[in-house]
């Protein structure tokens, strides 16, 4: 990384200077495996003659640069990362030949050779920075201009780019050329290109304004099997009840030309909004009967890259620090989307279950920040695509539109994507529109909401009268000393008494707060009932702690609560309060178990089924964490043996039960499971669900590289091959975990895929103890991981790697030991990634303290 960086203000120096008409792109991706050739036409122009800049540009070899006609010598102008362009004059042509690199980390222009039938499949991935690894350009999102690619590839690949894809002229031994036609004016960083032989389905749509929209879904040949014709129907399908819900609301027909949506290999991220070529990743093809939670996820994922389209494709924020805008605005729109368009009605339950949850975690860690970051250079923002940035916006963004009203909302944003359309913009550009159509003064709220981290519990507080009426009852409102801010709210408080056995909403009062305490003159004189929720309906963005009678109420009656946003906020409080040691964990094990197998909502399940290794891991107290585990994995085999056969509850408890199965009998079962001998109804063994049941018994100590590579050669595909290098990476022997942790630091031999499978693997162990030599060696990499790797390996590797499972003092003291080294603190970026690891365990150690 190092050197890579490009500053704030040396972007705004630029932008101060030059604009950027046109690019002119032509890629050779014939040459070879490592590199390809890469020649860009770049025309802009400068307001002060004889004035110098530079282009970015990351390559293996600059071949030429020419500058208004005049020959560089690019061993003087260019260092493989910028090319220095001295003597500008008012208009500009410059010229620059270059070889770049393929990349196998997911960040640039990827290179993936399918194991199944060895066939090349390339896709680019450029946000934040790395369209300069594909071709010279101005790296920053407000030099916008139009884009032209010239591509020549093998005559048998597909290539897909931004525009839509023009017919192939033939060349000479087997090659072709693409030209495409010159983008629109975007920024670089949403620009694509994706080339091989790709399995294509189409389809196409009419958008608002009368245009006949082309759809494209694409997915590797070795794939197709598992997406197919019925499954690119279903997200057709899905795409046009966006593409109609966000025509409608926003009142701004779809921007561009054609929409392809392409499933591509070894992707970091879910997916990546490149205007009209979205990639997603393959977990979404699915080869493997999927939870119901990631299949609505898949549509949640779909909604929030076509939202983008509008909301930082059309319209695209000035500098990183407006990132959350992009990605708040995309996940409150896809939710809102699916919630209203689709056949996910329960989008905003999984809203709260997952994103909220999300949120509360990163904004309770020292590294929080306000949603309004300051993003000085490019280390700084690739660090923040955290849980701030996408949930926590997300949810203030719903607080927004209980606030100013869904209708002027939308109407707002429309307002604002026609009078910026393909320009540039700040926060304030939007709140502008916002401030027109609702009327209402947001220039405090924003300064509360987005300027200022942290936060806030919300209780209530009240007396009641002889009949039990309510004499008082106020909301009180706090937030920890280092993020001291309270905040005006607007939420529901939900009154529920129970009927019939169940506990139903008999009121939903809409209230504002403000301050440390708001007295609540509605509810005074009303009758108590069984259980008062706070933010019910879950409008605000707060903690919530239920009064001692209403939790009692409803741990007791939980699942028989018919709204599943209750549950979930219910859930929600609970865990809350585990985490801030205010529970004993071992309540919170028994409330999920207790409840989970009547839970309707699969994100919700899988919410807290993850929780509970969190807790099961990491909250228990040393001493007795065997046992705890060993218990939950004999729960989960009877919820799975006794859930509905084929059902998603069945999937959910079978594929957790692995990530805890320990005892003998459990293996054995896990061993049965795999081999045929015990079937349960319904249940198939698929391919991916083999791997997980290996896998266990890899860290049981039953299996081993004998079985792993046999599964690998009966399973010859892309999964296959990470699920192996998963497996590996569990064997729980002292030689074979050092041989995993020297080759996942020591090489580069692993793609980014593997690398974060593997990583993954490495600390799974039921005797943690193996971990110890690593917990020294992980701090003694850690500068040189930084250092040696791209920005997404190094962040797997230092996330991933940290031996967590130990979960003790000394490791703690270790790691505060490490972060306050001068070398650690010179790298913020890195430091934060240290502090956030510490900061989990220092809260499990505070949770473990109260498990006597
Ligand atoms: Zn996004």
């Amino acid at each position: 990384m190092p050197g890579e960086n490009l500053t704030r203000i040396e972007a705004a120096e630029r932008a101060a200077l030059i604009r950027v008409h046109s690019y002119d792109v032509t890629l050779d991706l014939t040459t070879s495996d490592r590199t390809f050739n890469s020649v860009t036409v770049v025309k802009f122009s400068s307001n002060r003659a004889g004035a110098s800049t530079f282009i970015d540009a990351i390559t293996d070899k600059v071949n030429r640069v020419v500058l208004n006609g005049v020959e560089l010598d690019p061993a003087e102008v260019a260092d493989n990362v910028r090319i220095q362009l001295p003597n500008l004059a008012a208009e500009n042509e410059l010229l620059v030949d270059a070889e770049a690199l393929y990349m196998n980390t997911g960040e640039g222009l990827h290179r993936f050779v399918d194991p199944a039938d060895n066939e090349v499949y390339l896709y680019s991935q450029f946000e934040v920075p790395d369209s300069r690894r594909m071709f010279a350009v101005f790296e920053q999102p407000d030099l916008k201009a139009t884009f032209k690619f010239n591509v020549i590839a093998p005559k048998h690949w597909k290539v897909t780019s931004n525009q839509p894809t023009p017919a192939a002229r033939d060349l000479n031994d087997g090659k072709a050329v693409w030209e495409f036609a010159p983008t629109p004016v975007i920024s670089s960083y949403i620009t694509a290109l994706v080339a091989g032989p790709y399995t294509e389905y189409r389809s196409e749509l009419t958008s608002a304004d009368g245009r006949v929209i082309p759809l494209g879904v694409f997915c590797r040949a070795s794939l197709a099997e598992f997406m197919n014709q019925a499954d690119a129907d279903y997200i057709f399908e899905k795409t046009r009840e966006g593409f109609e819900f966000f025509e409608n609301a926003f009142g701004v027909p779809y921007p561009f030309e054609k929409y392809d949506q392409l499933f591509v290999p070894e992707f970091n991220a879910g997916a990546m909004e490149n205007a009209g070529c979205v990639t997603f990743t393959e977990t979404y093809v699915f080869r493997s009967k999927p939870a119901d939670a990631t299949r609505e996820r898949r549509v949640i994922t779909i909604l929030h890259e076509l939202a983008h389209m509008w909301f930082g494709d059309l319209v695209t924020m000035k500098w990183w620090n407006d990132l959350w805008l992009n990605e708040s605005f995309a996940e409150y729109a896809s939710h809102l989307a699916v919630a209203n368009a689709t056949e996910w009605k329960g989008a905003w339950v999984t809203f709260s279950a997952l994103e909220k949850s999300w949120a509360y975690r990163q904004d309770q860690l020292p590294s929080t920040h306000p949603i309004v970051a300051e993003i000085n250079d490019l280390a700084d923002v690739q660090v923040n695509f955290d849980g701030i940035t996408y949930a926590k916006g997300a949810s203030v963004l719903q607080q927004l539109v209980a606030f100013v009203g869904e209708d002027d909302f939308l109407k707002g944003v429309g307002n604002y994507f026609r009078k910026h359309a393909f320009k540039n913009t700040e926060l304030t550009d939007l709140l502008v529109e916002l401030e027109a159509t609702s009327g209402r003064d947001l220039r405090s709220w924003s300064k509360l909401w987005l300027e200022t981290a942290g936060v806030n519990t919300l209780r209530s507080e009240f007396t009641l009268d002889e009949q039990g009426k309510f004499a008082s009852f106020a909301i009180l409102q706090s937030a920890i000393a280092e993020q001291p801010t309270l905040r005006p709210h607007r939420l529901g408080v939900g009154l529920y008494d129970l009927i019939d056995g169940k506990l139903q909403r008999v009121e939903h009062i809409r209230v504002d707060i403000d301050g440390a305490k708001t007295e609540l003159a509605e509810l005074v004189g009303r009758k108590r009932p069984a259980l008062v929720l706070l933010n019910d309906e879950d409008q605000t963005y707060a903690k919530i702690r239920l009064d001692q009678d209403s939790l009692a109420v409803a741990l007791e009656h939980l699942s028989d609560i018919e709204d599943p946003l209750t549950r979930a906020l219910i859930h929600g409080a609970a865990w809350d309060a585990t985490r801030d040691a205010e529970w004993n964990p071992r309540d919170y094990i028994k409330l999920v178990l207790g409840n989970i197998a009547n839970e309707t909502e699969s994100t919700t399940m899988q919410t807290l089924l993850r929780q509970l290794i969190t807790v099961g891991r990491f909250y228990v107290k040393q001493s007795d964490r065997e046992q705890v585990l060993a218990e939950i994995a004999e729960s989960l085999l009877a919820l799975a043996k006794a859930a509905k056969p084929g059902s998603d509850a069945q999937l959910q408890f079978t594929k957790f039960f692995t990530q805890f199965a320990r005892t003998a009998s459990q293996l054995d079962a896990a061993s049965a499971l795999l081999d045929g001998s015990l079937r349960l109804e319904g249940l198939t063994i698929d391919a991916d669900l083999k791997w997980e049941l290996l896998t266990s018994l890899v860290v049981g100590g039953r299996a081993g590289e004998t079985e792993i590579a046999e599964l690998a050669t009966v399973d010859v595909t892309a999964n296959g091959q990470k699920a192996a290098a998963q497996a590996r990476a569990a064997i729980g022997d002292a030689a074979s975990k050092l041989a995993t942790f020297k080759l996942l630091t020591e090489t580069k031999e692993y793609s980014n895929a593997l690398v974060q499978m593997a990583s993954v693997g490495f600390t799974r162990a039921i005797d943690v103890e193996v971990l110890r030599p690593f917990a020294q060696k992980y701090f003694e990499s850690a500068l040189m991981i930084w250092e040696t790797q791209t920005f997404k390996i190094a962040e797997y590797l230092l996330v991933n790697l940290f031996p967590m499972p130990l979960c003790d003092e000394s490791l703690a003291s270790l790691s505060r030991e490490w972060i306050a080294k001068p070398e650690i603190q010179a790298q913020p970026a890195l430091s934060r990634i240290l502090v956030e690891n510490l900061a989990a365990l220092e809260r499990a150690l505070k949770v473990q303290a109260t498990d006597r």
